[in-house]
């Protein structure tokens, strides 16, 4: 680990125990989360599914993002709004590194740019592997403002501790078909993942921006509407190599989500369920969760069929 990342590493962890020993908040959801119920689901391919119940994300499962809900509401984002007790620390002048106090991860933050602009992550990709780098024993993700953010009005990234989400350790396990590569860098497909799943790997931040860039600019063109392609993103480092997913998506939420009664499951799957952590804070829905309906539910929200096989072909033929 280089100086810089030790440095980076020990001053989070000075920020998050401070912020969990002196805010009460921070503090009680901590600590209810190291007893939160977790039970894992065995997908027909083999990988599995965490299940967390975790009743503080209520707000952030069954949250309103349509325009109108979020221009009345105060930005909880922007710093002159952050609680009293909130403290954080600037990356690159531009963001605050701040501790999530409705964590879903025993180390969970939270990194709004300091200035009030929406949730795009185009032009920004590439601090979102510097922020990678810098935090590397964290994988930061990305929720597009259609895709899962609680606030689609700021832009910010969240990252929680490495080890938690399934996926870091099944994609080395996981069959991977090879799409593009360039300069060390290249593009993979994981098909049959349940979840339609593209993984940049590689050491330079350049190519991995470009690489980026065309995936953006071809889910833009299968997707008319909303300010951009729907997306989910994860970011990691580790011994000078990024790998990032990037999951498509074709929908929000479930039908599931929109039933009635006894047929409601209230999850709104974003980066973190797509790496294998799903989150209820509804007991019930904990209680209800099995692989078909797991499976059921990525089916709906991801990318699949000719739509899937559109992106690939493009991918391999582009230079
Ligand atoms: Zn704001």
């Amino acid at each position: 680990m280089s100086q810089t990342n030790k440095d980076a590493d020990d001053s989070v962890e000075k920020l998050i125990a401070s912020q969990i020993s002196q805010w009460d908040l921070a503090r009680s959801n901590y600590m209810d989360l190291e007893n939160a119920m977790l039970r894992t689901v065995i997908l027909d391919n083999g990988c599995r599914i965490k299940i967390q119940f975790n009743p503080s994300r209520m707000r952030s499962s069954a949250a309103r993002v349509d325009k109108k809900s979020v221009s009345r509401r105060r930005c909880f984002l922007c710093s002159g709004n952050l609680p009293d007790q909130q403290r954080g620390l600037v990356f690159e002048d531009r963001y605050l590194i701040l501790v999530n106090p409705f964590p879903i991860f025993s180390r969970h933050l939270t990194i709004p740019l300091k200035e009030h602009t929406d949730q795009l992550i185009g032009g920004r990709f590439d601090d979102m592997l510097r922020l990678s780098r810098f935090l590397d024993s964290f994988i930061v993700f990305y929720n597009g403002p259609q895709c899962g953010a609680s606030a689609p009005d700021h832009f910010h990234f969240q990252a929680g501790n490495k080890g938690f989400m399934p996926i870091e350790e099944e994609y080395h396990h996981f069959s991977r078909k090879l799409i593009a590569g360039k300069e060390g860098c290249t593009i993979e497909a994981m098909d049959g993942y349940y979840r339609n799943t593209l993984v940049l790997s590689g050491k330079n931040n350049e190519v991995l921006t470009t690489f980026f860039g065309k995936i953006y600019h071809i889910l833009r063109q299968s997707q008319e509407s909303g300010d951009e392609p729907m997306m989910n993103i994860l970011a990691g480092y580790e011994d000078g190599l990024w790998r990032v997913f990037i999951f498509p998506r074709r929908a929000h939420r479930p039908r599931q989500f929109f039933e009635k009664d006894d047929g409601q499951i209230l999850i709104s799957p974003a980066s973190v369920d797509f790496g294998g952590v799903w989150i209820t804070p509804r007991r019930e829905d904990y209680d209800k969760l099995d692989s078909e309906t797991v499976m059921d539910i990525f089916a709906q929200v991801s990318y699949g069929g000719m739509e899937w096989q559109n992106i690939k072909n493009i991918l391999c033929n582009h230079k």
